[in-house]
């Protein structure tokens, strides 16, 4: 088990529904639904029985958490440093839409403690942003970026997508080459998927999606770009500046364990994994007992699990601490399924470590399925 503990809190509110989006997450909320759904997350953080360990992240996410005033803000950050208590250094992070917060919210939320500003950006290309139906533009990013400076945040995430309808190479060239003149220290980069349910999923054939060979080419790009411009590719879909790996997200990578509270939230102690509800009603009831779905994690599974998260990153599986877990050797146990991969160079054996190559971690859902025991 990785050193540190988690914890999330989820926000569902935003400001209009991107027609892809299948987060937990609602529009047209008001004053009075934030203020009840805060009520009912501090209510969970002290009613509920996790055990109690100090905090090396925290992490706002959504949703759009940065719909929430500064004294909400203060309130959840303030009641989880109650109850775990924050480590020295811990990593606390909030996401916000480039359109909801200005300077003078990021110098509050700097106050309190943040340390660490997600920005939901997707594409600097105001066409792109428009098909995405998102509710700001990329001038309204670059002000949010410079807001997020000059209110001390020196640690800014970026998140883009690739896929969007109508995207092309050049385009997303660009926004690449725009994402890294703002010189964040990190940037995930998602393909968009559709997912049924959403309005996206309706009209996906009209959508003018960039075909699988496409998206193929962009993921390579993005990587390229983002590792010349000295990007760690540290993870399938995300790049940092060394040393400024999302320390909340290793820890879902490595099977750390983590805390979630909040509508849709999961959390995982001591091998068992539970998601609270996505009814905001039943969660407001009764957010402390709202748990949807709870799965005890079996041994098999949990190894499994554990060669599945570990070759999403770029550390790959470390086979001194996967033969102390599981009592057996990584590489002779999955020697054969392992060997048609080696052999097409997408896998590095190094320093006791093995490791998706860059192509690799883009075609690694194929390799993981055949390592499914
Ligand atoms: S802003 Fe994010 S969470 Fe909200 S609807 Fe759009 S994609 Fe979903």
């Amino acid at each position: 088990m990785p050193d540190g503990f988690g914890v999330y809190l989820h926000v569902p509110f935003c400001l209009s529904k991107c027609p892809y989006c299948d987060f937990c997450s609602f529009p047209g909320s008001n004053g009075e639904d934030r203020e009840n759904y805060v009520k009912a997350v501090l209510r969970e953080i002290e009613e509920r029985g996790f055990p109690v360990r100090r905090a090396t992240s925290v992490f706002f996410g959504g949703g759009t958490p940065a719909l929430l005033t500064e004294r909400q803000f203060d309130a959840l950050l303030s009641a989880v440093a109650k109850k775990y208590g924050l480590s020295g250094g811990a990593e606390i992070t909030f996401e916000m839409n480039p359109a909801t917060a200005d300077r003078e919210k990021l110098r509050a939320l700097r106050s309190l403690g943040f340390n660490r500003v997600s920005i939901g950006c997707q594409s600097l290309d105001d066409g792109e942003l428009r098909a995405l139906g998102r509710a700001h533009t990329a001038e309204d990013v670059f002000s949010a970026y410079e807001d997020a400076l000059a209110a001390g945040f020196s640690n800014i995430n970026l998140d883009l997508m690739y896929g969007i309808p109508r995207q092309t190479a050049g385009s997303f060239a660009k926004t690449l080459a725009k994402a890294v003149s703002l010189g964040p220290t990190h940037i995930s980069s998602y393909g968009l998927i559709v997912e049924e349910g959403t309005p996206f999923f309706d009209r996906q054939t009209t959508l003018g999606l960039p075909g699988e060979d496409a998206e193929a080419d962009l993921y390579a790009m993005a990587s390229q770009t983002l590792r010349s411009a000295g990007y760690l590719h540290y993870e399938v879909s995300n790049y940092a500046r060394p040393g400024y790996e999302c320390r909340h997200n290793l820890l879902y990578w490595r099977q750390g364990e983590y805390a979630g509270y909040g509508l849709s939230a999961s959390s995982h102690i001591g091998g068992v994994r539970t998601t609270n509800t996505r009814d905001l009603k039943a969660y407001l009831a009764s957010p402390a007992s709202s748990v949807a779905e709870e799965i005890v994690i079996k041994d098999g599974d949990a190894e499994y699990e554990y060669i599945m998260l570990a070759l999403r990153t770029g550390e790959g599986i470390d086979e001194g601490d996967f033969s102390r877990r599981f009592g057996h050797d990584f590489r002779s146990t999955y020697r054969e399924k392992l060997a048609p991969y080696d052999k097409r160079g997408l896998l590095s054996f190094a320093g006791g470590r093995t490791a998706l190559t860059d192509e690799g971690l883009y075609l690694g859902s194929a390799l993981l399925r055949d390592l499914l025991p």
